[in-house]
């Protein structure tokens, strides 16, 4: 017996190999203290080990856990909704969650109104960001996915484009932006609800991966939601609204099982308004804006900004037409921007 169970047992009074017990899973619902863990033993309520507010335990290989590493103890919930955790189950579906798994993909940070002041609530686990318009009504806000897209960058999300209602037809401006983001490299989806098209594509796009959809209101999303599972819409909303009764209601947020053998989930992410462009994003913005890379480096200044230094790449590269001119624009705005640079974004669901 190692140290660390030698230490689970003595916290617990378990005499038993506790760690042999320990059951694999996925955190779907839960905030402060109490946790819904997906298992392939169903679904099980947690607390939370006292021990995992002061340490963390990540275990560096699938053999076993080779190394225990203190971390900083966060000011929030140490897990997170879409955490892979570890759990001691204690019998009538509860238990206890001893270990988080090492942490793969990107987190939204996020302000939490219901918990406390400018406490931050993360959501772990997302690896796709799905940015939704409507190819017209409402107009597509172009500018608005651009600060989407660098905030997907800045935390190393993945990002997809969906462009719905294309039964209304595509403008031939929209049709050459469309191009733009997709020789940028952005997967851009085009689906109607309505009329039942790309839908495949987009399911085959969420399938196995933990995904966020954002867009202004009216673009779509509930339908799109419903057309790629019947009720799938009021299964993400039934979760998060506030006019939800009989559960104790808690802005945090929850991820969705999709159905289909290669399962996958969508986020909840009702709770998620704060999706600043914060001084994470702002310190390497210019990364953010992925086309830029290839120039990164090669200006005259090592801290130029990219705006108004003299032999700046990035400046070089537009005037010889290899970026984007609207793109640049919108770099140009997020830098400028600070406060403003938030603005909108209460525009999302
Ligand atoms: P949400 O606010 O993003 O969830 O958008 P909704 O799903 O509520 O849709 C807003 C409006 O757009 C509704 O009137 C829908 O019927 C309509 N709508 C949704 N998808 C499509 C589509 O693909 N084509 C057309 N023409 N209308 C759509
Ligand atoms: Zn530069």
């Amino acid at each position: 017996m190692n140290s660390k169970q030698a230490r689970l047992s003595s916290d617990d009074g378990h005499v038993a190999d506790a760690s042999a017990r320990l059951l694999e899973g996925l955190i779907v619902d839960g905030s402060r203290g109490q946790y819904r863990v997906e298992t392939t033993a169903g679904s099980i309520t947690c607390t939370i080990r006292g021990r995992l507010r002061k340490q963390l335990v990540y275990p560096t290989s699938r053999s076993g856990r080779k190394s225990v590493q203190k971390v900083q103890v966060r000011e929030h919930d140490p897990v997170a909704v879409g955490d892979r955790v570890r759990l001691l189950p204690t019998g009538g579906g509860a238990g206890v969650i001893e270990e988080v798994v090492a942490r793969v993909g990107g987190s939204f940070t996020r302000r939490d109104p219901d918990d406390g002041a400018g406490k931050i609530r993360s959501v772990a686990g997302l690896d796709q960001m799905v940015a939704v318009f409507a190819v017209r009504e409402p107009e597509p806000h172009l500018r608005m996915l651009d600060r989407f897209l660098a905030i997907a960058e800045a935390q190393d999300l993945s990002a997809l484009i969906c462009m719905n209602k294309v039964d209304l037809g595509i403008a031939p401006w929209l049709a050459e932006r469309i191009a733009v983001y997709r020789r940028i490299g952005y997967p851009v989806v085009e689906t109607s609800a309505e009329e039942n098209i790309g839908v495949g594509e987009l399911r085959a796009r969420l399938a196995g991966r933990t995904s966020a959809l954002l867009g202004p209101s009216g673009v779509g999303k509930s339908s799109l939601l419903n057309a790629l599972e019947p009720g799938l819409s009021h299964r993400v909303s039934a979760v998060s609204g506030s006019t939800h009764k009989g559960r104790h209601t808690t802005t945090g947020t929850r991820l969705v099982p999709l159905d289909g053998p290669e399962g996958g989930y969508i986020a909840d992410t009702a709770g998620i308004r704060a999706l600043a462009v914060d001084r994470t994003v702002l310190s390497r913005l210019d990364w953010c804006f992925r086309e830029f890379r290839p120039f990164l480096g090669s200006c005259h200044l090592s801290d130029c900004t990219h705006v108004h230094e003299p032999q700046c790449a990035v400046r070089e590269a537009l005037r010889d037409r290899l970026l984007d001119r609207e793109r640049y624009d919108s770099y140009c705005r997020l830098r400028r921007g600070d406060d403003a640079a938030t603005e909108g974004w209460d525009d999302f669901e």
